[in-house]
C-alpha cells in the first residue's frame, strides 16, 4: 500500500491558525468560560488560543485536561474490515479543581479543543460524554434550566467521509469550528519532529509556516 502524502505543519502556522480562530470567537462574543484539552494534540492549541481569547481585566480561561485514545479492536476474523475503534477515557475531568476554583460545567460556555478531525469518532466521544455529564450534574444540583454550550475547536478538519457525528445543532450553530479543512493526507505536527529546523523547512515549502 502506498504511503499517504504527508502534510507538514510548523509551529508558527499552528499559532496563526489559534489567532485566526479566536478572533473570530471573539467577533461572535462567544468568548469560552472553560476550555477543555482533549491531550495531547489539543494541549498544545488549547495553550496557544487561550492567550488569544484573553481580555484585558478578565480571568484566564481555566483549561482542563482530558485524556481518550483510540483502541483497535481487532474483531472476530482479524480482517482489515473488521477492525473497529472504540476509545478509551485514560483522564477525565478534575472535579475538585473544578468545584473549588470555577463551578461546574452548567450554563458555561465550553470549547473542546483537539489539533484533528480525522473520523470524528474521538470528538463524538468527548462532546456525548461531556454532555452525559453536564446532565448527571444538573439533575443532581437541580439545576435544569441553565443552558450549557459545548463548541468544538480543531486546527485540522480532514474532508472525508466521517465514522462518528457531531451533534446537528453545533454544526448549524457555528459551534464546530476548524481553523482549515485539508485533504486526507497525515499531518505531521512539529511535536512529533525529531529534527524540528528539518520539519519547519517542509512546512514552508508546503506553505505551512
Ligand atoms: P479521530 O479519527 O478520532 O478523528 O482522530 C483520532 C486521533 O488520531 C486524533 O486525535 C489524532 O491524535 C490522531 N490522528 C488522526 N489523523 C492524524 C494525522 O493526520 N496526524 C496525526 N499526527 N495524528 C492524527
Amino acid at each position: 500500500m502506498a504511503e499517504p502524502k504527508k502534510m507538514y505543519i510548523s509551529y508558527n502556522n499552528i499559532h496563526k491558525l489559534c489567532q485566526k480562530v479566536a478572533k473570530e470567537i471573539l467577533a461572535k462574543n462567544e468568548r469560552p468560560d472553560i476550555i477543555i484539552a482533549i491531550t495531547g494534540g489539543g494541549m498544545i492549541p488549547a495553550r496557544i488560543i487561550r492567550s488569544f481569547l484573553k481580555v484585558k481585566g478578565e480571568k484566564n480561561i481555566p483549561i482542563q485536561a482530558i485524556g481518550l485514545s483510540l483502541y483497535e479492536d481487532m474483531g472476530v476474523d482479524d480482517t482489515v474490515e473488521t477492525i473497529g475503534k472504540e476509545v478509551i477515557r485514560t483522564q477525565w475531568l478534575d472535579f475538585m479543581a473544578l468545584d473549588k476554583h470555577f463551578d461546574s460545567l452548567i450554563g458555561k460556555k465550553v470549547l473542546i479543543v483537539d489539533e484533528v478531525d480525522d473520523t470524528r469518532t474521538t470528538l463524538h466521544y468527548a462532546v456525548t460524554e461531556l454532555e452525559k455529564e453536564i446532565e448527571v450534574q444538573q439533575k443532581r444540583l437541580n439545576r435544569l434550566n441553565e443552558e450549557t454550550t459545548l463548541s468544538v475547536f480543531v486546527l485540522h478538519n480532514k474532508d472525508k467521509p466521517k465514522k462518528a457525528d457531531l451533534p446537528a445543532k453545533m454544526m448549524e450553530t457555528g459551534h464546530y469550528m476548524a481553523a482549515v479543512t485539508v485533504p486526507d493526507e497525515w499531518l505531521c505536527y512539529p511535536w512529533e519532529a525529531d529534527d524540528i529546523e528539518e520539519h519547519t523547512e517542509l512546512a514552508k515549502q508546503q506553505g505551512n509556516d
